[in-house]
C-alpha cells in the first residue's frame, strides 16, 4: 500500500482523524466543561493513538494529543505561567500495565523502586496554589500544564483551602491538588440547575470545573467545593523538603493544607493490587468521585531519578477503573422525574 516517509497512508489518515477527535474533545472537556463523548470513548481513542505512534514513532509529534497535557486555556481569565509545569499521569487499565510500569521503573533505576504510595485518583479539577511566606497569593488551573487560568478569587472561596499556612513553612510553596464537588453537592447542584431551566453538568468533575471557573466568584462560593492536595511543585526555603511522598503529606497537613487520609505506603505489586481491588469494591464509599488509584514511588530521590516524559512523571501511574457511563440520578433529572 501507499506510504509517506515509511508510514502507510492508512495509518497517517487514521492518526489525523483520531488526533482531531481528541483535540475537539479536549476543548469541550477542559475549556467548555461540557464533554460530548464519554471518558471511556475518549480513552479508547487515546489508546489507539498511542498504538499507532508505537508502531510509527514519527507520528508522535509534539502536537499529538498523546504528547500534551489538557488543552489551551480560554480567554475568559488572565493567563498564569506556572512556576513548574503541571503534568498528567500515564494510565494502567489492568495488572499487566501496572507490572509493566513497575518493571520499567526498575530497569531505569537499576534497583527495586519500592516502597510505593497508593492513593485515590480524585475525579476533580487540577489546581495549583502558590503560598508566599505562608500566605495564599495565587490559584490557577492546570491549563496545558505551562499556562493556566488565574482563578485566585475563586479558590479563596473554597472552604478548606487555607488563606494562611501554619507553623514553619517554606518561603515559597506551590502545591497541586484536585478541587472537587462532593457527589451529594453535584446532585443538589444539578437539581437546582434543572429547576431553573439550565442544563445540568455531565459528571462531578465537570461540575467542579464549571463551578470553579466562574467569572463571578460569588457563584463559586455557593458551590460546595473542596480540595485535596497531592503534590508539590515548588518548595523554597524554610524546613527541608521531606525525603518521601508520605513525608510530604505529613508536612502539608502540619501546614494546615487538606491532605487525604486514604493513602497507604506498601512494599510491592501484591499490595498495590490489593489496594486497587479494595477501592474497586468501595468506589462509592468516598464523598468525592474517584476514577482510579494513583501509585507513586514513595522515595523522592527515586522520583527525581525517574523524572518525566513530555506529559507525565515516570514515577507515578494512574490505575483507571472502567468508567461508569450512566449516572442514573442525572438521567432521572434529564427526563424530568
Ligand atoms: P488523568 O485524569 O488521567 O490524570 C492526571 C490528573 O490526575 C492529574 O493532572 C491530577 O490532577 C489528577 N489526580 C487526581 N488524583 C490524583 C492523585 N492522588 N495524585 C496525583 N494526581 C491526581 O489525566 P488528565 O490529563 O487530567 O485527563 C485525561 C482524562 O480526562 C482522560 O483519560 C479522560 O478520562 C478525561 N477526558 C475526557 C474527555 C471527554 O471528552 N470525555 C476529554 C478529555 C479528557
Amino acid at each position: 500500500s501507499d506510504e509517506v516517509e515509511g508510514v502507510p497512508v492508512e495509518a497517517l489518515e487514521r492518526h489525523a482523524e483520531l488526533a482531531e477527535l481528541a483535540d475537539e474533545a479536549n476543548w469541550r472537556y477542559y475549556v467548555l466543561d461540557a464533554p460530548t463523548v464519554s471518558d471511556g470513548e475518549y480513552d479508547v481513542w487515546m489508546r489507539e493513538l498511542r498504538e499507532l505512534e508505537a508502531a510509527h514513532p514519527s507520528l508522535a509529534t509534539p502536537d499529538s494529543p498523546t504528547q500534551k497535557v489538557g488543552a489551551p486555556i480560554s480567554t475568559e481569565f488572565a493567563p498564569v505561567s506556572h512556576l513548574r509545569r503541571l503534568e498528567s499521569l500515564d494510565n494502567a487499565f489492568n495488572d499487566a500495565d501496572l507490572a509493566g510500569w513497575l518493571a520499567r521503573a526498575e530497569r531505569l533505576l537499576e534497583r527495586d523502586p519500592a516502597p510505593f504510595l497508593c492513593e485515590l485518583k480524585i475525579d476533580g479539577l487540577a489546581i495549583a496554589l502558590v503560598y508566599e511566606k505562608g500566605r495564599l497569593v495565587r490559584g490557577a488551573t492546570r491549563g496545558d500544564g505551562r499556562v493556566g487560568d488565574d482563578v485566585t478569587p475563586n479558590v479563596r472561596t473554597v472552604a478548606n483551602i487555607p488563606h494562611r499556612l501554619k507553623g514553619d513553612v517554606p518561603e515559597l510553596l506551590e502545591v497541586r491538588g484536585e478541587v472537587y464537588l462532593t457527589v451529594d453537592g453535584f446532585e443538589r447542584l444539578n437539581e437546582q440547575l434543572v429547576a431553573s431551566g439550565k442544563p445540568p453538568f455531565a459528571n462531578p468533575r465537570n461540575s467542579a470545573a464549571g463551578s470553579l471557573r466562574q467569572k463571578d466568584p460569588r457563584i463559586t462560593a455557593q458551590r460546595a467545593l473542596r480540595m485535596i492536595v497531592h503534590g508539590v511543585g515548588v518548595w523554597d526555603g524554610g524546613p527541608p523538603f521531606p525525603t518521601t511522598q508520605s513525608g510530604v503529606y505529613e508536612k502539608l497537613r502540619d501546614f494546615g493544607l487538606p491532605v487525604s487520609d486514604l493513602y497507604r505506603v506498601v512494599p510491592g505489586l501484591t499490595e498495590i493490587t490489593e489496594f486497587v481491588e479494595h477501592y474497586r469494591q468501595h468506589r462509592h464509599d468516598t464523598e468525592y468521585e474517584i476514577d482510579g488509584v494513583v501509585v507513586k514511588t514513595d522515595r523522592i530521590e527515586l522520583q527525581r531519578q525517574l523524572g518525566s516524559t513530555s506529559r507525565a512523571p515516570r514515577w507515578a501511574i494512574a490505575f483507571k477503573y472502567p468508567p461508569e457511563e450512566v449516572n442514573t440520578k442525572l438521567l432521572d433529572i434529564q427526563v424530568g422525574v
